[in-house]
């Protein structure tokens, strides 16, 4: 667990109580205990059994506390660290006079490491003078343990020349014909090496899209580019495989390389599989790689630093970044993985445990950005067996408490730099086994961009707003949501459903996923921990969230309630399917399988969703004719889908200079601009001119997709983006007609072959990544998604693709889903094969080409395509324009190398017009 953790981000933990000593002055009660964990340490330091026994309460166990110590502490310590971390009362002691210790132990013998926590209950023995230091030790136990850490060091004696060296790992290699070599290790061999010289590096990514985005970074399909030196850290058992003998010859010392050496292994060492102990150790503690591990730190000439890592256990284990810049070049499946996982993955197979429920009970101070908070979530257990359970939750958000209701206070480390949270069990715990944890934290928060489920355009020219138009500063809000981890959540989205409380000064108002409850808005109990720093009157809201949600989110402004109504949906009830059973293997899961999926209402069986619009009071009036709209747009969504996924939709109209939304359960945030100022994004993906409606008809559709129906992994964002596109398209037909329908697929039409030589939609978030253009992205994963849909439901026909549609929701509700299960439903649906048409559209990036001849024969139109390149599967629109004015059109397959095609014609053709509605997502050449 901590290796897959510390593997790639120089990852740091730290203690989480490190710095948070009291600040209060030591009383006399502090001095003792510290004299007593002195003498703790002695005991250990000295490896001494008489020192610990005398240390023992005469009504100790003291065969168990022997045990304990031979079993805990090992012999040839050379340094041992103990830090006092909780202190609470002893049960059945007076006041002052026993408690319960946890301590962490940090135990050095020479270059390993151990760090445990220990229990240790000590009490002040009655009657008799102790002098300094009355404590003795009434039980102790191990509550948690970290093992193999090793403090690594460049070996001062050991230099080697290199001869034609070459060091492989899964499509990578380091070439270095001569050059110098030093080693690190540890007694299980190498684990780490440093080459210097002038070097190459070699790295074939197998898929082809990965040479595509390779090619975007380097400007070729298999990089081999010059490295002037090398940190690399691996497995000691493989360094033979490796490492063949005759690459390293042994040479004497040279002190002026093994500084230049030494340089190279002290930047490389803290970047990976590492552990900063703080308080305990000041020094560098690795870990050793897993068999199969490998990490690569090379200095190149020509692209900076690149790591390579091959880390087994990630679904996609090959990966290639650049560190100073944060950009994935690479990351994919090897073919060892693939052969283990298939060709798909859903990262819900990788998470330790599910969260099922959170009670989340937290007060935000908006003029500090500060939160503070009590979490509570039941979770169960999906792992074989787990001792460390990791949750993400915001750094800056000090926890001073984790625990559990099944075994009390448990100890937990963060990790800096991380968002993670590492919660330590005292023993490991099975599958299935449930657990409430607690968790208790309070720090400053940062507001949240908008960034997923959302749209966020590039504006134009941000800073060209003309001098003489006076700038209105957009009314201030705070975005909490699936960014900034506000509360602890797992490491993944993750359905849950929840309770949020949450209390603000009285001239804001919240909008958070989730039903308002009765009484909400009401006044902040007194007393609690939000009325402690100021006195401010404070609303309390509270929310109710019975449906799952994949994450939460809260928006925190001053806002008020514009509308609400019950809107009466037009729902045709179908048959609930049977609970997905994919992926469950013991009765016990099917079982909770089924018990989910009954504490959910049905497809189908809501027939209303009750609308509230909230407001900034500048956008009141925007936000009043907001109602009908959204209604309407509610309207046709449940429709489509035979479903509303939640039981009430609160539309939130705030001010924001860049236009855009975000979307988590039960609302929809939308940015309008402050008054006077206009928003300036014409040339983006996400601007559709004369589709006003737009960014609205987007977010409330994320309700059905992307929030109802999950993706299995970033792989997946498009069923998202390109779902929430499509039903938008569909709302601007319903609501300005055919023409803004066409306006807004030729806009998808043009932004999909503009940018598709960037990768395949596949590609997710990575699309514009390495080159930071997220206009790329938007063209890709949003527009030419939703392009796709339409081809595809044109290829198989209304009636098969909306029942098709209609199937995979009900499937995917509440779950993660993969573009596999969208194929599955639209084949059983049509009954057609369609693999070959997600291959080409979205695993891969081609647009096809497509030559065409239209010719009048007789009394029918003859149109010929002849596909240029590989044969896509194609719906064209044939458009005829008759010499009276009258016209008809067609739609042909193209779907092999050449498709001939006649059509009845009823009068003297004036025009033929192919693809005048930009549905096909092709390059049409005449003939
Ligand atoms: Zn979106």
């Amino acid at each position: 667990m901590l290796a897959r953790l510390c593997l790639l981000g120089a990852l740091i933990a730290v203690p989480a109580h490190a710095g948070q000593v009291p600040s209060r002055a030591l009383d006399d009660e502090d001095l003792t205990i510290q004299a007593f964990l002195q003498a703790v340490e002695t005991s250990i330091s000295t490896m001494d059994r008489v020192r610990w026994t005398d240390l023992l309460s005469p009504t100790a166990d003291k065969d168990q506390a022997l045990e304990f110590f031979e079993a805990m502490v090992p012999q040839g310590i050379t340094r041992v660290v103990v830090k006092e971390r909780d202190r609470s009362a002893l049960q059945g002691t007076l006041p002052g006079e026993g408690f319960q210790l946890v301590v962490e132990v940090f135990m050095e013998t020479g270059p390993r490491g151990r760090m445990a926590t220990w229990r240790l209950d000590i009490r002040r023995p009655r009657g008799e003078n102790l002098g300094r230091q009355p404590w003795r030790i009434l039980a102790e136990d191990r509550l948690a343990s970290i093992e193999g850490l090793h403090r690594l060091s460049l070996h001062t004696e050991k230099q080697f020349a290199a001869k034609n060296l070459v060091l492989k790992a899964v499509d990578f290699e380091l070439r270095l014909p001569s050059g110098d070599a030093f080693v690190s290790e540890t007694p299980e061999g190498v684990t780490a090496i440093v080459l210097l010289g002038d070097g190459t590096l070699v790295f074939q990514p197998t898929p082809k899209e990965e040479k595509g985005q390779l090619k975007l970074f380097a400007g070729v399909e298999a990089l081999e580019t010059p490295f002037t030196s090398a940190f690399v850290r691996l497995n000691p058992f493989e360094f033979d495989q490796r490492v063949m003998a005759d690459m390293l010859e042994p040479i004497a010392v040279d002190s002026r390389s093994y500084r230049r050496g030494l340089a190279v292994f002290d930047e490389g060492l803290p970047k990976s599989f590492n552990l900063d102990l703080s308080d305990l150790s000041r020094d560098t503690w690795s870990l050793l790689p897993q068999p199969g591990d490998f990490v690569a730190e090379v200095k190149t000439r020509r692209f900076d630093d690149l790591t390579y890592a091959r880390s087994s256990g990630e679904p996609e284990d090959v990966t290639m970044f650049q560190r100073a810049r944060k950009r994935n070049i690479a990351a994919y499946a090897s073919e060892q993985k693939l052969q283990s996982r298939g060709r798909f993955f859903d990262e819900d197979d990788s998470v330790d445990y599910d969260v099922l429920d959170y009670d989340i009970d937290a007060a935000f101070f908006p003029e500090r950005e500060w939160m503070e908070g009590k979490t509570r979530m039941r979770i169960r257990i999906k792992s074989h067996a787990i001792g460390v359970l990791t949750m993400r939750f915001a750094e800056s958000l000090n926890v001073s408490s984790v625990y559990s209701d099944e075994f009390g206070r448990l100890l937990f480390i963060r990790v800096r730099n991380q968002n993670n949270v590492l919660v330590n069990l005292p023993s490991p715990v099975a599958r299935d086994f449930p657990m409430t944890l607690t968790i208790t934290y309070s720090g400053r928060l940062a507001r949240q961009g908008i960034l997923d489920e959302s749209m966020l355009p590039e504006p134009q020219q941000r800073n060209s707003q003309p001098d003489d138009v006076p700038l209105v500063a957009p009314e201030a809000k705070w975005l909490f949501s699936n960014r900034n981890y506000w509360y602890p959540q797992n490491q993944v989205t993750d359905y849950a459903t929840a309770h949020i409380r949450l209390t603000v000064p009285a001239e804001y108002h919240v909008v958070a996923s989730g039903i308002p409850e009765e009484g909400s808005p009401g006044p902040a109990p007194s007393g609690t921990i939000e009325n402690s720093s100021r006195i401010v009157p404070r609303l309390a809201y509270s929310f109710g969230t019975p449906q799952p949600v994949r994450y939460f989110g809260i928006v925190i402004s001053k806002m008020m309630r514009v509308d609400a109504a019950t809107v009466a949906l037009d729902i045709v009830p179908t048959k609930a399917p049977l609970p997905d059973m994919r992926g469950t293997s013991t009765l016990q899961q099917q079982i909770n399988r089924i018990n989910a999926a009954a504490a959910i209402p049905p497809v189908g069986a809501r027939n209303t969703v009750f609308l509230a619009v909230d407001a900034n009071r500048r956008q009141e009036s925007r936000a009043r004719d907001a109602m009908g709209t959204a209604a309407d747009i509610l309207r046709l969504y449940s429709g489509l889908t035979g479903d509303v996924p939640y039981d009430a939709i609160t539309l939130a109209m705030v001010e924001d200079e860049v236009p855009g939304g975000h979307a988590p359960g039960y609302f929809a945030m939308l940015n309008n601009p402050p008054p006077v100022q206009q928003m300036n994004y014409r040339n983006d993906p996400a601007s559709f001119q004369g589709f006003p409606e737009f960014f609205m008809a987007h977010e409330l559709a994320h309700q059905w997709f992307g929030q109802a129906v999950g993706w299995k992994n970033y792989h997946e964002q498009w069923l998202s983006e390109g779902f929430a596109q499509y039903f938008a398209a569909l709302y601007a037909k319903e609501k300005r007609g055919e023409n803004a329908f066409r306006d807004v697929l030729r806009q998808f039409r043009r932004w999909a072959i503009e940018d598709s030589d960037q990768g395949p939609v596949y590609l997710g978030y990575r699309l514009g990544h390495i080159k930071n253009e997220s206009r790329v992205f938007r063209a890709l994963v949003y527009n030419k998604g939703a392009a796709v849909l339409h081809m595809l439901r044109r290829l198989i026909g209304d009636e098969a693709f909306f029942r098709g549609l209609k199937n995979f929701y009900a499937e995917s509700r509440f779950k993660k889903a993969g573009t596999d299960d969208l194929r599955q439903a639209m084949e059983r649906a049509s009954g057609r094969d369609l693999n070959r048409f997600f291959e080409r559209w979205i695993y891969d990036n081609g647009i096809p080409r497509l030559r065409y001849s239209t010719s009048v024969e007789g009394s029918e139109l003859v149109v010929r395509f002849e596909q240029l390149g590989e044969v896509y599967d194609v719906p064209v629109t044939i458009a005829v324009t008759y010499t009276d004015n009258k016209t008809s059109e067609f739609v042909v397959i193209a779907n092999e190398p050449v498709n001939v095609a006649q059509f009845p014609l009823t009068g003297t053709v004036r025009s033929v017009d192919v693809n005048p509605d930009g549905a096909a997502v092709a390059i049409l050449e005449k003939k």
